[in-house]
């Protein structure tokens, strides 16, 4: 897949050259343009209303852009016949539904009266029911299945039509995760025997893990196209669904979730003396309540480093299984003077980190709020942790994380 800028490939199945459509005043998409290379698995995401059905009745010529133009096969849309276009294009769309009381193979054999009269290669009904392991449905009344049941009736319809592109309008919509990962499996599958799939979806998530490029789409234009991890990054997702997003590894595999956009930034800045995964949720409730927030002294690779690494903060780290060295120390002392509060999380206290306590107390001469949670001296293995804190007047301790949020809130 590649923006139409690209040189033109004679192998490109669609191509939309500045396509813009209206209905009657409203403008649904604008300036569009990109192609779709034979053998393509693109995904389609955006927001509601972004445009994203629009463009799928555009390439399978439902609907033809009052502005520029779509190819397929390097030729106009609009110059096939629609005969021609349900062979080569078949659309599964959002929902389905029939008023008639038809057995599923008899849905099945409606996807072949494209191909009426014409040599067929494909698969018998038998078999590509066999095929999406649905067989068992054969003679079922196609009224009655369940939504991922119908979903797989109607994609076994268009895979009938022998298509050379299949276009999808959020198949997944109403399945269960189950239902989900089955479909997609056999998009997967159908798209390495050759097929081209266009698809909408609105699970980033499934994108991330199926789909090897994305169009984004945001109020009709295309804001972001290219390779799916390349595509689908924090800023992308915050600038298109406004939302915050936070991408992870784990397992050799690349997630997102999500958190409302950040309230009006806070002023406060808020350093977090934690570890050990003791930092990572109030790390993210911080930054959405809009703090800018800091972290140290935690090892490389901990729960708590990794997790402000994804949040993008500043953090003082030290190497994996390592205590504090003389420089780590120093670097979480330059985030504590740039912090107005220091807050200790309820992080074990070892000898590896204990002197964490040592930059608290320091932040505390300096004249900086300090925040701990209560019950240290039953998480200190050192035994020295009591007496670093006693001379120190100023400290408020709190019960726990939720409550010291509170406080955060109401503190002026
Ligand atoms: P998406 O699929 O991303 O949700 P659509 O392509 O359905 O977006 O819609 C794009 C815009 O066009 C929206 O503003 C929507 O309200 C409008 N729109 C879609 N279909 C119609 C229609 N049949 N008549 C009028 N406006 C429509």
């Amino acid at each position: 897949m590649s923006n139409s800028n690209a040189p033109d490939s004679p192998a490109a199945v669609i191509e939309v050259r500045n396509g813009s459509f209206s209905y009657g005043e409203t403008p649904a998409l604008r300036n569009v343009s990109f192609q779709v290379a034979r053998g393509d698995f693109v995904g389609i995401v955006g927001p509601n209303g972004s445009g994203k059905s629009t463009l799928l009745k555009i390439v399978d010529g439902i609907l033809t852009p009052q502005e520029g133009e779509s190819l397929l096969l390097g030729k106009p849309v609009r110059s096939y016949g629609r005969k021609y276009l349900a062979r080569e294009v078949a659309l599964v769309p959002q929902s389905f539904t029939l008023d008639f009381d038809f057995a599923v193979h008899e849905v099945v054999d409606m996807g072949r009266y494209a191909r009426k009269g014409l040599e067929t290669h494909g698969l018998s009904t038998d078999e590509l029911l066999e095929k999406l392991e649905i067989d068992a449905l054969k003679d079922r009344r196609f009224p009655e299945l369940s939504g991922g049941e119908k979903q797989m009736v109607v994609l076994a319809q268009a895979l009938a039509q022998e298509p050379s592109l299949l276009l999808l309008d959020e198949p997944a919509a109403h399945l269960d995760v189950s239902y989900q990962l089955r479909l997609f499996d056999w998009l997967k599958k159908l798209n390495n025997e050759g097929l081209t799939i266009v698809c909408v979806l609105h699970d980033l998530n499934l994108a991330l893990l199926y789909f090897e490029s994305m169009l984004v789409f945001s109020e009709g234009k295309l804001f972001a196209s290219g390779p799916t991890e390349e595509v689908l990054t924090p800023e992308t997702i915050e600038a298109v669904y406004g939302v915050h997003a936070y991408l992870h590894r784990h397992a050799g595999r690349t997630f997102l979730t999500f958190s409302p956009r950040s309230r009006p930034t806070r002023k406060e800045k808020v350093h977090l003396l934690c570890g050990g995964g003791t930092g990572a949720h109030l790390m993210r409730e911080l930054v959405d309540l809009g703090y800018s927030v800091s972290v140290g002294v935690v090892n490389a690779m901990d729960t708590d480093e990794v997790t402000a690494r994804e949040l993008g903060l500043p953090i003082a780290a030290e190497a994996p299984f390592t205590p504090i060295t003389d420089e780590a120390y120093r670097e979480n002392m330059s985030l504590v003077e740039k912090a107005d509060l220091v807050l200790l999380t309820d992080v074990p206290l070892g000898a590896g980190n204990i002197r964490n306590l040592d930059s608290l107390r320091e932040a505390a001469v300096m004249g900086k709020d300090v925040w701990v949670l209560d019950g240290v001296a039953e998480r200190d293995f050192t035994g020295l942790a009591t007496g670093i804190l006693e001379g120190l007047v100023d400290v408020r301790y709190l019960r726990d994380t939720q409550t010291m949020l509170v406080d955060l809130g109401e503190r002026v």
